[in-house]
C-alpha cells in the first residue's frame, strides 16, 4: 500500500505523523470518507467542497488548492490500483506546542489513504438492521457544529458504544431539543407513503454526500423529498426508515427501540432507491486512469 503524506506517496510503515500533531493531541483537523466505484472517485468535487468548508469552519488553511487535492486523491488511487474501495482524506492541524493554540501549528498535514471498506455484513442489506436511540445527545450546533466533519468524533464514538452495548450496530442520536439528528456515522431518512423526510442539518446532522444524492434520486424517481424536524415517534411510525452514508450506502432499518418498522423488512422505496443509487454510483465520478 502507498499512502499519500504531504505530497509524497510512501509505504505504509513510513506513513506517520508526529505525536505532537494537534490532530492527535486534540482531534484538531478535518477529514472525508470517499468511495471509488468502477474505476472512478465518486462525487469527489462534493467531498472536496465539504472538506474545505469544514476546514474553513475551524480556521484551518489547507495548504493545497482543491484542484491539487483532487489530483492527490486520484494519484493515491492510481498508486494503489484502486478501482473499488474507500478513500480516507485527512488534514490535521499539524505539529504545535502542548498547548491548545492552533495558530502555533504552521504545517497542516495532508494524508490520503486508499484502501478497502468494511461495510455492514451483507445479510443486513437483505434483512434490514435493528438500531436504538441513545442517551448521548448530538453535539449542540454552537458547541461543535455537526456539519463540520472533524477529527473529533468522540460524540459519535460514545453513541456507538451505547449502540454496541445494546446489542446493535448503529444508533440514532437526538439533538439537545430531543429531535432526531442522525446516526453515529450515517444520515437517517423516513418514508411516509411516497414522501421521504430527513432532518435538516440545523437539527444536528452532517450534510451527507449520500444524503444529497438520495434527495436528488428520490425526485428523479417520482417521490417527494424534504427536510423536516423529526421525533422518535416519527421514526417508530414511519412506513420505512433507512440510513445513508458513504460506507453504508443505503441500508434499511427494520427495528428501532424494539418497535418493528413498517413490515419489519426492507420496504419497496428503500429497495428501489438502493438499486438506483448503486446504478448511479457505478457511472458517476472522476476517472482514476
Ligand atoms: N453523519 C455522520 C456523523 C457521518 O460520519 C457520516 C459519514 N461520513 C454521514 C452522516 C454520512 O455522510 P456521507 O454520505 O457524506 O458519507
Amino acid at each position: 500500500m502507498r499512502v499519500y503524506v504531504n505530497g509524497r506517496l510512501v509505504s505504509k510503515k513510513d506513513a506517520v505523523v508526529s505525536v505532537f500533531d494537534h490532530g492527535l493531541l486534540y482531534g484538531d483537523g478535518v477529514f472525508e470518507g470517499i468511495r471509488a466505484y468502477n474505476g472512478r472517485v465518486f462525487l469527489l468535487d462534493e467531498h472536496l467542497r465539504r472538506l474545505y468548508a469544514s476546514a474553513r469552519a475551524i480556521a484551518l488553511e489547507i495548504p493545497l488548492t482543491p484542484k491539487k487535492m483532487a489530483e492527490a486523491v486520484v494519484a493515491t488511487c492510481k498508486a494503489n490500483r484502486l478501482r473499488d474501495g474507500y478513500i480516507r482524506l485527512v488534514v490535521t492541524r499539524g505539529v504545535g506546542s502542548l498547548g491548545l493554540n492552533p495558530y502555533l501549528c504552521k504545517n497542516p498535514q495532508v494524508i490520503c489513504i486508499a484502501g478497502a471498506i468494511q461495510l455492514y455484513p451483507k445479510e443486513l442489506y437483505e434483512t434490514g438492521m435493528a438500531i436504538v436511540t441513545v442517551g448521548t445527545m448530538r453535539n449542540h450546533t454552537e458547541a461543535i457544529n455537526p456539519r463540520i466533519k472533524s477529527l473529533n468524533y468522540l460524540n459519535n464514538v460514545l453513541a456507538k458504544i451505547e449502540a454496541i452495548n445494546a446489542g446493535v450496530m448503529e444508533c440514532i442520536l437526538l439533538n439537545p431539543q430531543g429531535f432526531v439528528a442522525e446516526a453515529s456515522g450515517d444520515n437517517v431518512f423516513i418514508v411516509r407513503g411516497s414522501e421521504l423526510v430527513t432532518p435538516p442539518t440545523w437539527c444536528g446532522a452532517l450534510r451527507g454526500i449520500t444524503r444529497d444524492a438520495v434527495l436528488r434520486l428520490a425526485l428523479e424517481h417520482g417521490y417527494t423529498a424534504r427536510e423536516d424536524v423529526l421525533t422518535r415517534y416519527d421514526l417508530y411510525t414511519a412506513d420505512e426508515v433507512f440510513l445513508t452514508g458513504t460506507a453504508a450506502e443505503i441500508i434499511a432499518v427494520t427495528e428501532i427501540d424494539r418497535r418493528k418498522i413498517g413490515e419489519g423488512k426492507p420496504g419497496p422505496v428503500t429497495r428501489r432507491l438502493a438499486a438506483a443509487f448503486a446504478e448511479y454510483a457505478r457511472h458517476t465520478g472522476t476517472p482514476i486512469e
